[in-house]
Order: structure tokens, then sequence, then C-alpha cells
């Protein structure tokens, strides 16, 4: 029947954008979501490593500035020491003096250790610096090819509607209102092809009767099952 020939083309487009319409909202938007938290993630390691080095600096200067105390502390009871004038006192202080060096030794031991982490760390931000800018980069191209698919997507959309209205209004409104309410009712699928005698979409045989009608093509002759508009589809030509 000639008056759906653009009634099909009409149904090849409104699928085409149902899919792009997918796309644009579901598909890249959740794709360029991970591509962001994938970033964000690269960035949180690199700043989790400057926060153990700041932490452990800090810890390194407290103790340094406990030792800086402690130096004070032998300083002033060496001078003490001279000026003591009983053998007891003079001991007390002495041995006073000597927990204080062995106090000193000990965080000195510490802020060593300290320092040998800070290399540690050190590394591991590098480590880390390195692998954040490898995944940025690796993201960011994948944000530019998504940003691209969308732009691409949206134009062909737009020439789809042209090309959709066009067609819409050169269809017999009377038909086309048809296709609108099966379409709208019918998970915006109204038309269905005819294969080997059977409704392509809801796989019911179409009765002979009907075919008969179809290949007269006088009128417009729908699925008794699925109600949807059938239509014999032409044999393609070999492209190319
Ligand atoms: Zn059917």
């Amino acid at each position: 029947m000639e008056e759906l020939k653009p009634l099909i083309r009409i149904q090849e487009i409104d699928l085409v954008i149902k899919r792009i319409e997918l796309k644009l909202n579901k598909e890249i938007p959740e794709s360029l979501q991970e591509v962001r938290e994938g970033r964000e993630k690269a960035e949180l390691l690199i700043r989790q490593v400057e926060e153990k080095f700041k932490e452990n600096l800090k810890k390194r200067m407290e103790i340094d500035l406990e030792i800086k105390s402690i130096e004070e502390r032998i300083k002033k009871h060496s001078q003490d020491l001279l000026k003591v004038n009983s053998n007891e006192a003079y001991r007390a202080m002495l041995k006073e003096i000597e927990e204080e060096k062995e106090r000193k030794s000990q965080l000195e031991d510490q802020i060593l250790e300290l320092l040998i982490q800070e290399e540690e760390i050190q590394k591991e931000k590098r480590k880390a610096q390195q692998e954040a800018e490898r995944i940025k980069k690796e993201f960011s191209e994948k944000e530019k090819m998504l940003l691209q698919n969308k732009e691409e997507l949206l134009r062909r959309m737009e020439d789809l509607k042209k090309e959709r209205e066009e067609l819409a209004s050169s269809a017999n409104p009377r038909i086309y209102r048809l296709y609108i309410q099966i379409a709208s009712t019918h998970g915006g699928i109204a038309l269905s092809p005819v294969n080997d005698g059977f409704c392509s979409v809801c796989q019911m045989k179409v009765r002979p009767q009907l075919m008969e009608e179809l290949r007269k093509g006088e009128k417009i002759v729908r699925c008794e099952n699925c109600s949807r508009i059938l239509y014999i589809p032409e044999i393609q030509e070999p492209s190319g």
C-alpha cells in the first residue's frame, strides 16, 4: 500500500530516535559519571598520601621540639651540677641528666624512623601522581570521545526529526493518526512487516484472506493478534 511508505520510514526513524535518546539520557551520562568518578579516585589517592606525609612531618616536628626542650634541661641541669653542695644531690642530678640523655637518644631514634618513613611516603606519592596522571589522561580521552559522540547523536537526531516532520506532513492524516495511536499504546511500534506469512512483531500467522487484502493494497490491514498495521516489505535490492 503506497500510503504506508512514509509511515514505514517514520517507524524506522522513531526507533532510531528512541535508541539515540537512550544513549543521550542514560548511557552517555552514566559513562561520563564513571569517567569523573575514576578521576576523582585518582586524585583522592594523592590527597591521602599527602595527608600521611603531613602527619608524619607534624609528628617529627613535635619530637624535634621535645628534643630541644630536653637539651635545654640537660644544659640547665649540667650548670646546676656545679652549684649543688651535697653528694646525694649531686648523684641525683647526675642520674636525672643520664635519664634525659637516654630519653633524647630514644627520641632521636624515633626521628630517624620517621625520616625513613617520609622517604617511603615520598616514593608512594610520586607513584600515586604518575598513576593519577595516567588515569586522568585515559579518562580525559574517554570523556572527549563521549562528548563527541553526544554531539554527533544530537546532530543526527535533529536531522531525523526534520525528515520525520516532512514525512508526517506528507502522510495521509488518517493513517498518520492511526500510527500515532497504535505506537503510543504498543511500545512505540505501530507497523509490522509480514515475514513468510507471519506478523513479525507478535509471530502470529496472518490469515490467507488478510494476506490477499494486503497484496491488493487497497486498505489498511491490521494484525488480528497485536493490532499493528501489517505491510509486505519490499524485496531489498542488493546494494553496492
Ligand atoms: Zn501481530
